[in-house]
């Protein structure tokens, strides 16, 4: 049986939304279109049990996965998602991303991701230590600061990436700082790598708006997904003059014409775990948030999550994918239709695996770059990375993401053909 019998996709589900975007790149690959269907195809996709004895005594088992979509052009890289969705099928499209993202950034890696389904937050800590040392385990066999190296994303964070750099290391006998990204400081962490990917969907923002003349003084900014990359982008884009009108998470969606006041909300949302019941807000309907006046549009929570109906009620000018494959196909046109710009997610959330290419390099050669250091080259990267997408859209007339697209796999596909196929 092979894998791809495993999954079911559907037009809208990641899998066949990552499909739909490879087929659309597919007429401007000349040549190289001959190796597309290995994009198609993930390398290997490991799924793993993860039993774990929980606090009250009782053994709860969960199912974890490690997909390795491409590692033609270096090690697999891409987070480790803790969330009650996850599906193999979800972490093969989230792999097939990491590739193209880390492509389009011109990163020497291929493409990976990992998850585990299970809701964290109904563990203990204890519990979550346990689980994630299960899992680093028994994906051990695939792992490794040269062969795939994961990164926190959805529900995942510094203290967990300490976890799986620890049970690796004892596992090999030798302690391995370059086995994942996104540790702690002291453990061989890099400065600026917790805010890297909302910086990242800032800088490309701040560019594509200049390009369309938007100025961010006073624009309108509405988040979807408050977490990591959500706060972080907003605090930048506040910084920038702009104001932060609508902020909606897992907890509800909360609308303030004036512009929230981060320094409250931030830390109203780390001690409560979401945004409901903040007072210095209108609290208004979940779906009311797709059409809210504002000029900035930023997906930062899951897939998905832009639908064609959606995407014609929207009324903003631009759309920065903070999250991964928050758009479904259908609606992509929809939005091209519109005029509204989207910035893709391949290229739009890069500045964290940016940042963890930065910290694995800093780990090999124990030398530590400063902050300032980090976000100059994290700009310069994104900026440099962004343009050229942006001339070959001009060139052939396609879309942003297509164009991405079109950028990162003749990378891919380049590296495939000149590697050749073994034996
Ligand atoms: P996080 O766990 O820190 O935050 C996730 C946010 O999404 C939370 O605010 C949560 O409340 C919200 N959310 C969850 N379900 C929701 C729903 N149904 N409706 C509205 N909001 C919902 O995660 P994160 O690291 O910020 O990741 C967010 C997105 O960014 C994901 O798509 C992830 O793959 C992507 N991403 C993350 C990184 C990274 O470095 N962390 C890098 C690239 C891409």
């Amino acid at each position: 049986m092979s894998l791809l019998s495993y999954v079911h996709p559907t037009t809208d589900s990641p899998w066949g939304t990552y499909l739909s975007q490879v087929d659309r790149v597919t007429p401007y690959l000349g040549p190289l279109a001959r190796w597309a269907e290995s994009l198609k195809r993930p390398k290997r996709a490991l799924v793993v049990d993860v039993p774990i004895e929980l606090d009250d005594g009782t053994v709860a088992h969960f199912e974890g996965y490690r997909v390795q979509h491409s590692l033609s052009r270096g090690p697999g890289k891409g987070g480790v998602r803790y969330h009650p969705d996850v599906t193999l099928e979800e972490v093969m499209a989230l792999s097939a991303w990491m590739s193209i993202k880390n492509a389009a950034v011109n990163l020497p890696y291929g493409g990976a991701k990992g998850g585990i389904r299970v809701d964290p937050k109904r563990l203990s800590v204890k519990e979550l230590e346990r689980m994630t040392r299960r899992y680093t385990s028994e994906i051990g066999i695939i792992i490794g600061p040269q062969q795939d190296i994961p990164a926190p994303d959805v529900n995942t964070n510094a203290q967990v990436m300490a976890w799986m750099m620890d049970t690796y290391s004892m596992n090999t006998g030798a302690t391995a700082t370059g086995v994942v990204t996104g540790k702690p400081i002291h453990l061989g962490g890099s400065l600026g790598r917790v805010k890297a990917t909302g910086r990242g969907v800032f800088v490309t923002g701040r560019e594509a708006a200049r390009r369309i003349g938007l100025p961010l003084e006073g624009a309108r900014v509405a988040v979807q997904g408050f977490g990591n990359v959500g706060s972080a982008a907003a605090e930048l884009f506040v910084q920038a003059g702009a104001k932060i009108v609508a902020v909606q998470d897992h907890s509800g969606t909360l609308v303030n014409g004036r512009g929230f006041d981060l320094a409250v909300l931030i830390p109203h949302v780390r001690e409560t775990g979401g945004v409901a019941g903040f007072a210095e807000a209108e609290a208004v309907d979940d779906e009311a948030f797709w059409d809210l006046p504002c000029d900035i549009l930023i997906p930062a929570a899951l897939e998905g999550q832009i639908t064609a109906a959606r995407a014609q009620r929207l009324q903003a000018r631009l759309v920065l994918e903070g999250a991964n494959g928050p758009t479904v196909p259908s609606a992509d046109d929809v939005l091209a239709e519109r005029g509204i710009l989207v910035v893709p997610d391949v290229i739009c959330n890069a500045g964290g695996v940016t940042v963890s290419y930065f910290e694995w390099v800093q780990d090999f050669s124990s030398f530590f770059w400063t902050e300032d250091e980090i976000n100059l080259r994290l700009d310069k990267i994104m900026v440099g990375a962004l343009r050229r997408i942006w001339d070959t859209a001009d060139q052939h007339h396609i879309t942003l993401r297509t164009a991405t697209f079109a950028v990162a796999c003749e990378r891919i596909l380049t590296a495939r053909a000149e590697r050749g196929l073994y034996p």
